[in-house]
């Protein structure tokens, strides 16, 4: 490709609202173009990077088995309505209505359209396994659409689903995803980690999460400083903290004056207690189905709640904040709330069972309970719903676990027989009997990568792309086209380049130096090479775009040494 006759408008403008560089870079870069919000353009080099992620995703799930299909993206409700997530599945699903009032949905994903597929048609145990998948749009009305393709509201998806006998043929089948899916991501030239992800309110099944570490991620994962063990914060667990040295002595369980003191900070000082025996308590309104109601949670001073765990200890579908004035009409006292005597819902973390010599609110205004023992309290209110700290414990190994943020590129899933059930989709076993299909499902944020790939790739100049990825592997600069010779050099190494196999663009523009190589840090080819004044001793500048060393070499080993750069 000659730079001359490309559409790359690269600008110096940074879109207003773009804090992250993978936003500001690939729109800079001329890769992206925003529409609306969540919603952008694929120019040339954007496509290119795009397809690349695309062909890896696929060559390696072809090859472990699966079958790419493409579903419509505009799907019906009644599918929607059989599976029972239509009512549920809240604003994010576009729904609207044709000319002769069908109600459709703009396909978040696509259980529903997978399952009525194969339903009727996969009769029989003998035609199992089975696993699809397609490479699709999807629409998703995200309330916070953000930072550029990596939170869009229409993105690109990989999403498989398989079909089973029996579980042990799904979890065959979820290892196999899990290797495929690491195949794919080492070969994109990420640094991710596979970690236990959380599983929602179903329990039971298992699901993992692909993060690419970056500092920018929306995730928090704790992984271990000695073993395999990483998890999303929303599932990590821990080794029981160890006690802190001094427990407080009470002699008597009694009220205690606590004037205007709610923080666990302000009472630790006050009572020159450890916040680890205290019991903090965190009030919200949960949602679920059938409405909505106050659940108090109560943990040791020294934690913090971790709302997705409350969330799934209750089965809720959210957990909302919820106003003193609320709180106050329930008969609760704010900043003073105690385990004991509440007419609603309590949970407590794990840690707090058996636990004696403890600190907690008085119910009333102004006072602390101290001397409080909670071993008498009903097994069945404990639950494990602490977040976990960088320096907590190993639930595996026992070693240091420290958090880290990473971004979700792909998330596998052991679902069962939830969409299968509810939508009557079955197969002949062996035994005769018709039994629900055992699913498994699995997705990759295809477009979500391409951003990914440039939060853990670049510099202040710009994008510096994986060699698996990049649009093109070599910018050949001509550094003063008006100079004859460079330009002619420039040519037969594009033409030599190009013979070789190798995906190179020829910066052919009439410009000035500057902008040129300013474009090649901007765009982020992992090689420049510079016909410029070295040609006046027969050499050309090869230039790594990552951390911009440069080479001089000898025009004539040029096109052997670019190749070998790339072998
Ligand atoms: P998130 O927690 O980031 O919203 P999710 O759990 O909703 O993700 P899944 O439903 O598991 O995501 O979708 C599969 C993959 O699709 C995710 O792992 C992610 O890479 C990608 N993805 C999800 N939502 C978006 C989005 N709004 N924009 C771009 N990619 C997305
Ligand atoms: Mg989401």
């Amino acid at each position: 490709m000659r730079f001359s006759k490309a559409f790359i408008p690269t600008t110096k403008e940074a879109p207003k609202d773009a804090v992250l560089p993978s936003h500001i870079y690939l729109v800079r870069g001329g890769f992206i173009s925003q529409v609306a919000s969540g919603i952008y353009d694929f120019l040339p080099l954007g496509k290119r990077v795009l397809d690349k992620v695309r062909a890896i995703v696929k060559e390696e799930l072809d090859k472990a088995g699966c079958q790419e299909v493409q579903l419509g993206f505009v799907t019906p409700c009644e599918l929607w309505e059989e599976s029972g997530r239509f009512a549920k599945y809240g604003k994010e699903l576009l729904r609207f209505k044709d000319r002769k009032e069908n109600c459709f949905v703009l396909g978040p994903t696509h259980e529903e359209m997978m399952v009525d597929l194969v339903r009727g048609r996969i009769k029989s145990y003998k035609q199992l396994p089975l696993n699809l998948y397609q490479i699709n749009l999807k629409f998703r009305d995200e309330a916070r659409p953000r930072f550029g393709l990596l939170r869009g509201r229409e993105f690109l998806m990989k999403d498989g689903y398989s079909f089973h006998a029996d579980e042990e043929d799904m979890r065959r089948e979820y290892a196999l995803m899990e290797e495929t899916y690491k195949k794919i991501f080492t070969r994109l030239g990420l640094d991710f980690r596979a970690v236990e992800a959380d599983v929602g309110a179903i329990g039971g099944s298992a699901s993992k999460e692909f993060m690419v570490l970056a500092s920018s991620g929306e995730d928090t994962i704790a992984v271990c400083s000695e073993c395999d063990y990483a998890a999303n914060v929303e599932a990590a667990t821990r080794k029981s903290p160890e006690p802190p040295a001094e427990a407080p002595e009470f002699s008597n369980f009694e009220p205690f004056y606590t004037p205007g003191l709610t923080s666990i900070e302000e009472l630790s000082d006050f009572f020159k207690v450890h916040p680890y025996y205290f019991v903090k308590a965190v009030a919200k309104k949960a949602i679920f189905d059938e409405g909505e109601e106050i659940v108090l949670f109560f943990l040791r001073g020294s934690d913090e709640l971790q709302e997705v765990k409350a969330q799934n200890a209750i089965g809720a579908n959210e957990l909302v904040d919820v106003s003193e004035e609320e709180l106050q009409k329930a008969g609760i006292v704010p900043g003073f709330i105690a385990p004991y005597e509440q007419e609603c819902r309590i949970v407590l973390d794990k840690e707090l069972q058996g636990a004696k010599g403890l600190i907690c609110g008085g119910n009333r205004k102004d006072f602390h309970l101290i001397g409080a023992d909670l071993s008498h309290f009903d097994e069945a209110l404990f639950a494990d719903i602490a977040q976990v700290r960088e320096g907590d414990l190993c639930p595996k190994c026992g070693a240091v676990l420290k958090l880290t943020k990473g971004i979700e590129v792909g998330h596998i899933f052991q679902l069962g027989t939830r969409y299968s059930a509810a939508m009557n989709a079955t197969f002949l076993d062996r035994d005769g009997k018709a039994k629900p299909f055992v699913m498994g499902t699995y997705g990759i944020g295809v477009s979500r990568l391409v951003a990914a790939a440039i939060e853990q790739n670049h510099d202040d100049r710009g994008c510096i792309w994986p060699k698996a990825i990049a649009p093109y592997m070599v910018d050949i600069i001509i550094s003063n086209i008006k100079e004859e010779e460079q330009a002619r050099v420039g040519e037969e190494l594009y033409a030599k380049l190009q013979d070789a196999g190798i995906e190179v663009i020829l910066d052919d523009r009439a410009d000035r130096f500057g902008p040129k190589i300013k474009d090649f840090e901007l765009i982020g080819f992992p090689y420049a090479v510079i016909v410029g004044k070295a040609l006046q001793e027969g050499e050309v500048e090869i230039v790594e775009r990552a951390g911009l060393q440069k080479h001089r070499v000898a025009l004539d080993e040029a096109v052997e040494y670019i190749c070998k750069l790339l072998a």
